[in-house]
């Protein structure tokens, strides 16, 4: 198939617009299921794993909709730059599975994964510094008690910030396209579920979802105590670096030695 060129005429602006109405889409779908999954319909089954016992403020959603809707706008500008540099050769994208072989796929996720999870770990950091934090990540904050609204809810200086780093790696890390939709889809989810503010992994699960994965528990502490528990989807930094919160490990276990 023949693709158009992407720099000519006003494919720039299309192609925006098409990846706006899929970043926007994915949004509303995934937090709009939570949403409706964990505070409409079934609220009364989860409430012992509701992790603050207010919920979030009115006009709250309203708030982070709004600035969700502007970081959808850095991100499909993004996603357009990434396929401009791909159709012009800078990327590292491929489509044929064979160039690097079966078992790169999986590599390729979890190296991407790991990496991204550094980039995210040190730049929260920087953000919580207090000058920076003013000005870029104090709209994040600004959501005490988080929804899953609150996954895309950043200053449109942090979403630049998180949006730069997808393209970036493509012109190092070969990744397939599949992987790159892969990841994706793994991002939002694990967005949406960290801002839940509802435990929702399963009974039993403090010895590796609460050991090594970020999940609700660990997300609303940092929300509420702001100078621990900065991870973006592993503990590990956390770790290394001794700023997981304190009452992590009990309050996780807390909700999740019950069914
Ligand atoms: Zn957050
Ligand atoms: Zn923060």
């Amino acid at each position: 198939m023949d693709l158009p060129d992407f720099t000519s005429n006003f494919w720039p602006v299309i192609l925006t617009i098409i990846f706006f109405i899929v970043v926007t889409g994915r949004y509303f779908l995934v937090a709009g299921l939570f949403y409706f999954i964990f505070y409409v319909w079934f609220p009364l089954k989860w409430k012992e794993r509701k992790i603050n016992k207010k919920i979030f403020k009115a006009g709250q959603l309203k708030k982070e909709i709004k600035w969700s809707l502007i970081t959808s706008v850095l991100f499909s500008v993004a996603g357009t730059i990434t396929v401009i540099l791909w159709q012009k050769g800078y990327t590292k994208v491929y489509t044929q599975v064979d160039q690097y072989g079966w078992w790169y796929l999986p590599v390729s996720l979890i190296a991407f994964m790991l990496l991204h999870e550094t980039y995210y770990y040190w730049l929260h950091r920087w953000m919580h510094q207090p000058w920076v934090f003013k000005i870029v990540h104090k709209v994040h904050h600004e959501s005490n008690i988080a929804s899953p609204f609150t996954a895309f809810s950043f200053h449109p200086l942090e979403g630049l910030l998180q949006a730069i780093f997808l393209p970036v790696m493509l012109l190092i890390l070969p990744m397939h396209y599949y992987i790159i939709i892969i990841q994706l889809t793994i991002m939002t989810f694990s967005s949406v579920i960290n801002h839940l503010d509802i435990e929702i992994y399963p009974k039993g699960s403090h010895n590796i979802l609460g050991k090594w994965v970020i999940g609700a528990t660990h997300h609303s502490l940092h929300h509420k105590q702001f100078k621990y528990n900065y991870g973006l989807y592993f503990t590990f930094w956390d770790k290394i670096k001794n700023t997981e919160s304190p009452g992590f490990q009990k309050l996780f276990e807390k909700f999740t030695t019950k069914p």
